[in-house]
């Protein structure tokens, strides 16, 4: 099989390196890619959010598989454009991805198809703003509604904050505060059939003990011990197949990837919002602990035919990701650094750890920072404890001037899983 995959962060390597090692890949294609993808992948260049110029290269490859990472080329009708020109691809249409395009369109959806989430308002004036900020009282949850990297939500005790953020938004949504840890679950659709991933954790906060701004994602692990381990059964059936239902009643069938974020509160499991791709770096971990190949499962999903396919097999290793990321990353992320160490992570942490590339491209024969997130260092171990520890050994090694990285991914769950406690985030 043929394949090409749109997109150049850490997500899109951990889905280039588990293409690459399917034996039904033939021939793998990245546009653009990035220095690491380079590796496994041959690049091409092309404009990911032209959906003519992406199905022109994906005919002009004869790719059997377009793969769409990032929201933006999905939101900008990238993959109807490739179906259009007769060839599958994984991601929704341009009117399903309005999942995640558009938080107002996905209340909307949750709310027809009964699915649990935060209570909101959709505020379109100052009065209204003001209104919903006291009808929830702090802490106070203001979000754009639009597309804003993870980045476009508050949540503040700070009334002005959020006052002032609620003004700086085109079209806000304020909604309650949903208390409890965080679960990222994928799930894999051609829209009718769903096909749950093994759920993960991610770290949005920029600094150790979730302090700091809101960034991409700083880390991941998988699997999450402290979980029910209900939860995936109880996601399915009161989120994923009732909102892949609504789509397809509506005449706009999602299939791709269904990404729910939730909340486990002290009411049950809430949704905080969906996505309409690969989550990154939960991507990073879940794709580490799938056994089976990935390629069929991603043809199965666009070409309508997950009803088909077998069980899904995972491995019992745990998995954690370290984000490395630029100096002043959220802010301002300085780039053009150069980043030693990756050859010596090759040389002495694979297969257990490994180097995910986001923000890189090649400068001559050095590797340079290209974006605000550079890096996801990956490993897997036979516990969280393992696969934390390898993943910071391998950190250790990496040299970047000005870099930052939490140094508590996975630290909590790993703690009380291993002193056999249950934990709670
Ligand atoms: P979103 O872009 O909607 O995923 O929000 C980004 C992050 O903001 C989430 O991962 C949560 O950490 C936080 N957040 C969003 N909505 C809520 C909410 N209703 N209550 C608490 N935290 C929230």
């Amino acid at each position: 099989m043929k394949v090409l995959v749109i997109g150049g962060g850490a997500r899109e390597h951990a889905l280039c390196r588990s293409l690459s090692l399917d034996p039904a890949v033939t021939a793998l294609h990245c546009a653009p890619g990035n220095a690491g993808i380079a590796d496994v992948a041959e690049l091409r260049a092309v404009d990911a959010l032209d959906g003519a110029a992406v199905a022109a290269l994906a005919t002009e490859l004869g790719a059997e598989l377009v793969v769409v990472g990032p929201e933006a080329p999905l939101v900008a009708g990238v993959a109807d454009a490739v179906r259009a020109a007769g060839i599958p691809c994984f991601g929704p249409s341009e009117e399903a991805a309005q999942l995640e395009g558009s938080k107002a369109f996905a209340k909307d959806v949750m709310a027809r198809a009964g699915v649990p989430t935060a209570r909101s308002y959709v505020c379109t004036a100052p009065d209204e703003v003001d209104e919903a900020l006291d009808a929830f009282g702090a802490p106070y949850v203001v979000k754009d509604d639009g597309l804003a990297a993870g980045k476009g939500v508050v949540v503040t005790d700070d009334l002005a904050a959020a006052r002032e953020h609620a003004n700086a938004c085109e079209r806000v949504v304020i909604e309650e505060f949903l208390d409890g840890p965080e679960v990222s679950l994928f799930a894999i659709t051609d829209g009718e059939t769903v096909v749950p991933l093994q759920p993960a954790q991610d770290f949005k906060r920029a600094l150790d003990g979730d302090e700091g701004p809101n960034t991409g994602g700083m880390g991941a692990y998988s699997p999450l011990p402290w979980a029910d381990p209900k939860l995936v059964e109880e996601v399915m059936e009161t989120v994923l197949q009732p909102t892949v239902d609504e789509l397809r009643r509506r005449g706009t069938p999602f299939s791709g990837l269904l990404y729910a974020g939730l909340a486990i509160t002290t009411r049950g499991v809430r949704v905080i919002e969906f996505n309409a791709r690969f989550g990154d770096p939960e991507t990073q971990v879940v794709l580490a602990r799938l056994k089976t190949p990935l390629a069929g499962v991603l043809l199965a999903a666009a070409e309508g035919a997950l009803i088909d396919l077998p069980p899904l097999r995972w491995s019992d290793d745990a998995a954690v990701t370290v984000v490395v990321a630029s100096h002043n990353y959220p802010d301002t992320p300085r780039t053009g650094d150069p980043i030693t160490g990756l050859d010596e992570v090759a040389a002495q942490d694979a297969p257990h750890a490994y180097v995910l590339h986001a923000g890189t491209k090649r400068d001559g024969d050095a590797v340079v920072s290209a974006g605000g997130r550079v890096l996801s260092v990956t490993a897997t171990g036979t516990g969280l404890t393992e696969a934390r520890a390898r993943a910071y050994a391998a950190v250790a090694r990496i040299g970047l001037d000005g870099s930052q990285h939490r140094t508590d991914i996975a630290a909590k769950a790993a703690a009380e899983s291993s002193a056999g406690a249950p934990a709670t985030a």
